[in-house]
């Protein structure tokens, strides 16, 4: 495919540079930087098998069809030197100055970090980032030029790399391109992304264009024909062209549910003038003699689009009763249209104001109104500029996980609001914090760029409420303090309570006689607690039962074991069978449910009703006798079998905890069967349990210990 492409040699770059740079110094100076380019690169290949040389320098020849100057040009040549040939920033710098070394800086920095478009709503915020993060505007044209010639060459790829890189062009960079007003490069993006995520339509509409190109041409022709010598009648001087849709733009609207044959703005046309006055003359001119369809009519000269764009808008029944779409604008409008925000380079009097733009905050400012159609739809403009305003005014910093994973927060944050902005485990578990490689302290204020590593441990007792103090961040602070005043603390306590109650009326005994001060102290030694709410939440979330409190007191009398569980596995007051009131039910035993499992019914040949966890793999082969069914919510005390694989690596010390484990959380275990292999031992193991909170509970528990490796419930 590649094949029949032209390979571009320096000298048709320098050909296509000096149709708009005079300057015989900065050619010399893009062809220095296309030696020290081959130099760099030598002895790399790209995926396509061509030498790794002729990526940066189409790049290069791209940057020059939207003008680009004499230094973008050369980070264009120089764009990967630092990220593939260990090129420091200050040799660039050396060798072509400070704008190089920024521009070829910028992009390495973008290049760094990791897209994963899976999460629609980070698609916004990534393209903030990359708008956010180039502090020349220049970097991110640099960026998509760079793009645009990976995907025409994306054929090297695998499939899948090709799907996820057209699908982050796609949703990110080629909406980039829009804002900026780059329409050539992000009209070939966004056709390039189809073909490669839906190759199908994408050529089932090119066959279509193909189909109908020789009716439509002719069409074409003789309307410009007709409307060329209209306007020569009214002595106007004009250049006008056909124009085709783009594959994308015409796959968009068939999504939307209209007709292939319908789409009548297949047919355009655009006509360039010398000034704003010829184009309101020609619309004019054009309606008396065609007629034009009511509403179609837009001035976006008067009323310019948010990125620049300008241009009068028509659709009229053009000859034969074919519908056009016509555009009339001046060529420098049509230069703005074409290239945005590089147009500027294109015309020397806008030239002071693109170098502004790249310099001072009020100007950048500027700039980001310009592109706030990127948001137009969810936030006001003004909105939308002070948020960017925000990451101009640097009030918030970007820090990197060790992968490369951006996080945005705010100026002066901490590893711990770092820690939370991860997740809200990491940051609970959080035991301390490593930034560029060296240790530091939790109050350590985070830079721009840092790369930040936590540490973790799944044993640590949570945040102190010291941290409240440390960390910035709206969002750590909120959940810190909800750490505190978890409302799951409270049901634990609850339950923990109602547990104890519970034995102690078993053991025919009273609140008041049991805990009186004296046992208390007692209780409080031995079990390591501090007061009567930190009992009941150790009691409620199973990390002692309170069999194991009430024997701490009356361990000589009375002193019951742990009630072994004989509940029979048929338990029909557990499920409520949607629609059916008395029928034999059964929990299956290839998936063992316990209450909380999501479960399903299975009408069996004669033995009732099967109960089995939605998840189960069983069902798959089970044909469609399902039924709906449901937990009873007022349930026994029933308890409920329920199969675990405890893998672990050191079996001797490994099993006695477990043991251990299992008696403070109030479970019996049932059997246990051990498998052992060459670095694991695997325990099966079978265990009653209340409910799937009860079960969770003590997985979690055992996850937490040194030997354990991973718990996993059995489905047979
Ligand atoms: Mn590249």
């Amino acid at each position: 495919m590649a094949s029949d492409k032209k390979q571009y040699t320096i000298e048709d770059l320098i050909e296509k540079a000096s149709s708009y740079i005079t300057s015989k110094e900065e050619l010399e100076k893009i062809r220095s930087a296309y030696e020290v380019c081959c130099e760099k690169h030598a002895g790399q290949y790209r995926d396509s098998g061509e030498e790794f040389f002729h990526h940066p320098l189409n790049t290069a020849i791209i940057l020059t069809t939207v003008y680009a100057d004499c230094d973008t040009i050369c980070a264009g040549l120089l764009h990967d030197v630092i990220e593939d040939c260990d090129t420091t920033k200050q040799e660039l710098e050396d060798e072509f100055g400070p704008t190089v070394a920024n521009l070829v800086y910028g992009v390495t920095k973008i290049n760094k970090i990791h897209f994963s478009t899976e999460n629609e709503a980070l698609i916004e915020y990534y393209k903030k980032i990359i708008v956010g993060m180039s502090e020349d505007v220049r970097v991110i044209i640099i960026k998509l030029a760079d793009r645009l010639h990976n995907m025409r060459t994306l054929w090297a790829k695998s499939e899948e790399k090709q799907k996820k890189i057209a699908k982050e062009t796609l949703d990110i960079l080629a909406p980039i391109a829009h804002h900026l007003g780059i329409h050539k490069i992000k009209s070939e993006l966004e056709d390039l992304s189809l073909r490669y995520l839906k190759p199908n339509v994408f050529y089932d509409i090119a066959d279509k264009l193909n189909n109908t190109k020789l009716e439509r041409d002719k069409v074409v022709s003789d309307m410009i024909t007709s409307v060329s010598n209209l306007l020569k009648e009214n002595n106007i001087e004009h250049e006008i062209k056909g124009r085709s849709k783009s594959i994308y733009s015409i796959y968009k609207k068939l999504e939307k549910g209209r007709k292939f044959s319908d789409i009548y703005d297949l047919l355009a046309l655009r006509i360039l003038v010398d000034n704003v006055q010829q184009c309101y003359s020609i619309i004019g001119i054009i309606h008396a003699k065609y007629k034009p369809i009511p509403k179609r009519f837009k001035d976006y000269i008067a009323m310019p689009k948010p990125n620049g764009y300008q241009s009068l808008h028509t659709t009229v029944f053009g000859i034969d009763g074919y519908l056009f779409e016509i555009q009339i604008r001046t060529k420098e409008m049509d230069e703005i249209a074409e290239n945005g925000v590089a147009s500027h380079w294109a015309y020397k009097e806008h030239k002071d104001l693109t170098q502004q733009a790249t310099t001072s905050t009020e100007a950048k400012l500027q700039f980001f109104k310009s592109i706030v159609e990127l948001n137009e739809d969810k936030m006001t403009s003004e909105e939308f500029v002070n948020s960017v305003k925000n990451e101009i005014l640097n009030n918030n910093i970007y820090v990197f996980t060790p992968k490369g994973d951006i996080f945005e927060l705010p100026k002066g944050s901490t590893p711990i609001d770092f820690a939370y902005s991860v997740h809200t485990r990491v940051g609970e578990t959080m035991v301390g914090a490593i930034v560029n490689d060296s240790i530091v302290p939790l109050d350590y204020e985070l830079k721009d760029n840092d790369i930040v590593k936590i540490n973790t441990n799944k044993n640590s007792p949570g945040p102190s409420k010291e941290w409240l103090n440390i960390a910035k961040s709206t969002r750590a602070k909120n959940k810190i303090r909800s750490f505190f005043t978890r409302s799951e603390k409270d049901n634990y306590i609850e339950r923990g309570k109602a547990d104890l109650e519970k034995e102690l009326r078993k053991r025919k005994l009273s609140f008041n006689e049991f805990l009186t001060d004296e046992n208390l102290e007692e209780i409080y030694k031995s079990a390591k607690v501090v007061d009567l709410d930190d009992l009941y939440l150790n009691i409620g979330n199973g990390k002692f039962s309170s069999t194991y409190v009430v024997n701490l007191i009356y361990k000589k009398e009375n002193a019951e074991p742990i009630k072994k569980v004989e509940v029979p596995k048929t338990s029909d007051g557990d499920i409520i069978v949607e629609g059916i009131d008395k029928i034999k039910v059964n929990l299956a035993n290839c998936c063992n449910p316990v209450p909380g499992d999501e479960i399903v019914g299975y009408i069996t040949k004669g033995n009732g009703i099967s109960v089995h966890r939605r998840s189960c793999h069983n069902l798959a082969f089970l044909d469609n006798r399902m039924i709906n069914v449901t937990w009873n919510e007022e349930r026994t005390n029933n308890r409920y079998l329920s199969s675990l694989f405890i893998h672990c690596n050191e079996q001797d010390k490994s099993l006695l905890e477990i043991m251990q484990k299992a008696s403070t959380s109030n479970i019996s275990i049932d059997s246990m069967h051990t498998h052992r292999k060459v670095d694991e031992v695997i325990y099966e193991v079978d265990i009653w349990v209340r409910d799937l909170e009860h079960l969770n509970k003590f997985i979690r528990d055992l996850e937490n210990m040194t030997y354990v490796e991973k718990v996993e419930r059995i489905i047979q």
